[in-house]
C-alpha cells in the first residue's frame, strides 16, 4: 500500500485563508472589520473549515498591525466556534527584532487568547508580483526575510507558548531549513506545513501547477514527519484541489489569496463547502476543529478557551 492511501485515512483539513491583504476591487467579499472576520469564520466552519487564517485590516484595507485589532478579532472568533485560529506576524519584513515581530502572540497568550497555530516562514525571498499582464514588476524592493537566528527565536517562543508553529514554505529551500530545524530539535513532528504555489503575476513560489506541487513531494525527506497542505496564491487551488486531496494533502484556501473571478467570485465559505464536494467525492471526510486538532498533535488549549467563553 503506497504511502499516499494510507493517508487517505487521515481527514481533511480545510484551512481558510480569509483575507491576506487582497483588496475588494475584483471580489467584494473580502473580509476586512473584526465583526466581519468573525462572520465569516463561523460561516466557514459550517462549512466545514476547521482552521482560519486572517490579517486584521482598517477600514480602507490596509494592515492594522497593532495588538488590540488581533484581540478583538480573536475574542470574536472564540466566542463564537471552535475553529482553529491563525493570525499573522504581520506584512512582509525586512528581518527586524524577532521578539518585536512575535511580541503580539505572546501577549495574547499571556491573556488568555492564545491562538492555536502561528506561522512561520522559514526562509527569505523577493516578494515583488507583476502588473496584471505579467510584464512589470509593481514594485522592486519587497523582500521577506527571516534569517536562520529569527527562524530559532520563534521556533523556541511558540514552543514554551504551546502554539503550533505553521511552517509557510515558499520553495523547497524552505523545506529544506524546515528539515534542519526539525533535526536540530528546535520543531516537533508532526510538522504542519503549508506548499505555496503561486500564479503567473507572482513569480515567488513555486508555480500554480501539479509540476510545481510535485516538486515538493518528491524532495521531501523521509526522516522528516511532513503533515501538509497547499495554498495558492493568485491561482485557483480548486483545479489543484483532487490531486492534493488523493496524495493526502490539506487545503489552505480563500479569497485571501485568489479572487475566484472564473468560478463567479464566491466567497470564503463557498470555497470551502467546494472543496468539502471534491473530497467526499473522493472518498476523503473532513476534519472537524477537534479532529484537526489530534492529527496536527496540538494542545487543547484553544478548545478549552472557546469552551471558557461558552460559560
Ligand atoms: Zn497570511
Amino acid at each position: 500500500m503506497s504511502k499516499g492511501t494510507d493517508y487517505m485515512h487521515d481527514k481533511l483539513i480545510i484551512e481558510v485563508r480569509a483575507n491576506e491583504y487582497t483588496m475588494r476591487d475584483r471580489n467584494p467579499h473580502v473580509p476586512w472589520s473584526a465583526e466581519e472576520i468573525a462572520r465569516d469564520a463561523l460561516a466557514c466552519r459550517e462549512a466545514g473549515a476547521s482552521a482560519f487564517h486572517f490579517h486584521p485590516r482598517l477600514p480602507d484595507g490596509l494592515p492594522d498591525l497593532t495588538y488590540e485589532s488581533n484581540q478583538a478579532i480573536m475574542k470574536r472568533i472564540r466566542s463564537t466556534c471552535d475553529i482553529l485560529i491563525h493570525p499573522t506576524l504581520g506584512a512582509a519584513a525586512q528581518d527586524s527584532d524577532p521578539h518585536v515581530r512575535i511580541a503580539t502572540i505572546v501577549r495574547l497568550t499571556a491573556e488568555g487568547l492564545a491562538p492555536d497555530v502561528a506561522p512561520m516562514d522559514t526562509g527569505s525571498s523577493n516578494a515583488d508580483l507583476l502588473d496584471a499582464e505579467g510584464k512589470t514588476f509593481t514594485t522592486e524592493d519587497v523582500v521577506y526575510a527571516n534569517s536562520t537566528r529569527t527562524l530559532r527565536v520563534f521556533a523556541e517562543t511558540l514552543r514554551e507558548l504551546k502554539v503550533k508553529p505553521y511552517l509557510h514554505l515558499w520553495n523547497l529551500v524552505y523545506v529544506r531549513i524546515s528539515a534542519a530545524l526539525y533535526r536540530q530539535g528546535l520543531l516537533d513532528g508532526p510538522l504542519w506545513a503549508g506548499f505555496c504555489l503561486s500564479g503567473d503575476d507572482a513569480p515567488i513560489h513555486h508555480p500554480n501547477t501539479r509540476a510545481g506541487l510535485d516538486a515538493y513531494l518528491s524532495n521531501l525527506p523521509q526522516d522528516v514527519p511532513f503533515t501538509w497542505a497547499v495554498n495558492a496564491f493568485h491561482g485557483d487551488l480548486l483545479e489543484l484541489a483532487p490531486f492534493i486531496i488523493e496524495r493526502g494533502g490539506h487545503i489552505a484556501i480563500g479569497i485571501g489569496d485568489h479572487h475566484y473571478a472564473d468560478r463567479g467570485f464566491p466567497d470564503n465559505a463557498a470555497l470551502v463547502r467546494r472543496v468539502a464536494e471534491i473530497a467526499r467525492g473522493l472518498g476523503r471526510e473532513i476534519a472537524t476543529p477537534d479532529e484537526a486538532r489530534q492529527i496536527l498533535h496540538l494542545s487543547l488549549r484553544g478548545e478549552k478557551l472557546w469552551q471558557r467563553t461558552q460559560t
